[in-house]
C-alpha cells in the first residue's frame, strides 16, 4: 500500500484520497471556490477540534502555531506557568522566553504526567496562563487536560495547549474542557502533508490578543478572523492552497469513519502494540498512569541497540520509526501509530521489531 511505512510522530501516511489533491488545479484564492474550499476547511475543523471558536489556519510547522499563539496572546514581561515535561514542553517555554515573558516551571521527570495538585500548587494569581504539551511526543506521556481545564475554569487566565500530536487521535473538548488555545498541525493524526498549523482561539484568548503589545504582522490572529469572518471566508495573504484541499480531504476521511471511531481505533491499535512489545520483554519508558494512544516509546539499556533497531527497519523492512530525543539520542525508539493507521500496519512493525531485537 505505502512504499515506506511511516510508523513517525510525524510525519504519518496519508491516505490516496488525500494525496490526489495534491494534484488538482490550484484555485485562486480571491475567488468563490476558494471561499467555498475554506469553509468546509473551517467547518471540518471545528469538528476535530469540538468546538465552536474560530480555528485559523497559517501555513506553518507546529513549531510555527505554538510561535504565533505566544506572540498574538501575551505583553513582555507577562507572567504564565508552564511546564517542562520533555523536548516539546520546553520548546513551548524557550519560544515564550525568546518573547520576553517571565515563565515560571513546574519540572516533571522525563516519561511523567502533570498532576493537577501539582498545577494547583504552583499556580499564582498573576499568571496570565498556563501553557501545556497535551501529548509530550519525546517521552509518550498524556497530561490531564479536561482536569486541568475544569479546574481553571472560571479564572482570568488562558489556557493554552499543543496537541500537535493529539488532536485527532486522542479525545480533547476544546469548549468542554475550557481549553482557550488549541494548536495542532497537519502531519501527525491529521494524516495530512506538513505545512499547515491550525489554532483554536477562544473569545477571551482574543481578549487577550487586542492587548497584546509584542510585534507582528504576518502571523496575526486578529486579522486572519476578521477575513475567515468575511461572508465569502478568505485568508489575509495567499494560502497554501493545495495542502488546505488535501486536509479538507483528510478530516473528510475522519468524519466518515467518526471521529470516535478514530479515538476508538487509535486506542485498539495503542493497546496492540504496546501489549505485544511487553510480551517481547522490551521496556516501555513512559509511565502506566500516562500512557500515550499516539505514540510509543520503548527504552534499550544496551548500547547501540536502538540505533540499530531504528536503522534496520527502515533498510530491511521500509519501516521508518524515530528515535530518543534529547538525553535519549540513541537509547530510545519511538513508534508513532496516529491518522492513517490499521492493524496491518501494527502488525508489520511488531514483526519486524520482533526480527530486530
Ligand atoms: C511535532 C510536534 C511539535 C512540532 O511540530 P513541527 O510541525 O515539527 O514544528 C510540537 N509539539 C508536539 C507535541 C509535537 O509532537
Amino acid at each position: 500500500m505505502f512504499e515506506k511505512l511511516l510508523m513517525t510522530p510525524g510525519p504519518t501516511n496519508i491516505p490516496k484520497r488525500v494525496l490526489d489533491k495534491l494534484s488538482e488545479n490550484i484555485l485562486h484564492h480571491r475567488t468563490e471556490e476558494y471561499s467555498f474550499l475554506f469553509s468546509e476547511l473551517n467547518e471540518r475543523l471545528k469538528y476535530v477540534f469540538q468546538t465552536k471558536n474560530t480555528v485559523l489556519t497559517f501555513p506553518a510547522a507546529g513549531t510555527g502555531g505554538l510561535e504565533a499563539s505566544i506572540i498574538n496572546t501575551f505583553s513582555t514581561g507577562d507572567k504564565i506557568l508552564a511546564i517542562s515535561i520533555g523536548d516539546f514542553g520546553d520548546r513551548f517555554i524557550k519560544i515564550a522566553r525568546i518573547y520576553g515573558l517571565d515563565v515560571d516551571e513546574i519540572k516533571i521527570s522525563w516519561g511523567n504526567a502533570v498532576t493537577l495538585d501539582e498545577i494547583k500548587n504552583s499556580i499564582k494569581d498573576d499568571h496570565k496562563a498556563v501553557i501545556l504539551t497535551h501529548n509530550e511526543t519525546s517521552t509518550g506521556a498524556v497530561n490531564p487536560i479536561k482536569e486541568i481545564g475544569l479546574y481553571l475554569k472560571n479564572k482570568n487566565k488562558l489556557f493554552i495547549v499543543d496537541a500537535v500530536s493529539s488532536l485527532g487521535g486522542i479525545e480533547i473538548k476544546m469548549d468542554d474542557w475550557n481549553i482557550d488555545i488549541l494548536i495542532t498541525a497537519s502531519q501527525k493524526a491529521l494524516m495530512s502533508p506538513p505545512g499547515l498549523t491550525f489554532i483554536g482561539i477562544s473569545d477571551k484568548a482574543f481578549e487577550f490578543c487586542k492587548k497584546s503589545n509584542i510585534p507582528k504582522f504576518y502571523f496575526d490572529f486578529i486579522k486572519a478572523k476578521e477575513t475567515l469572518e468575511k461572508e465569502k471566508p478568505q485568508n489575509p495573504y495567499t494560502p497554501a492552497v493545495s495542502l488546505i484541499a488535501a486536509t479538507n480531504e483528510a478530516l473528510k476521511i475522519i468524519q466518515e469513519e467518526g471521529l470516535y471511531n478514530v479515538y476508538k481505533r487509535h486506542e485498539f491499535l495503542a493497546n496492540k502494540l504496546r501489549d505485544e512489545v511487553i510480551k517481547m520483554g522490551l521496556k516501555i519508558y513512559t509511565n502506566k498512569n500516562a500512557l500515550s494512544n499516539t505514540i510509543t516509546a520503548i527504552s534499550f539499556d544496551e548500547p547501540g541497540k536502538a540505533t540499530y533497531i531504528k536503522n534496520k527497519m527502515e533498510k530491511e523492512f521500509n519501516i521508518v520509526i524515530a528515535g530518543g530525543q534529547g538525553s535519549y539520542k540513541g537509547k530510545m525508539i519511538r513508534i508513532g501509530h496516529m491518522g492513517c493507521v490499521n492493524e496491518k500496519m501494527i502488525d508489520k512493525t511488531l514483526f519486524a521489531l520482533k526480527n530486530l531485537i
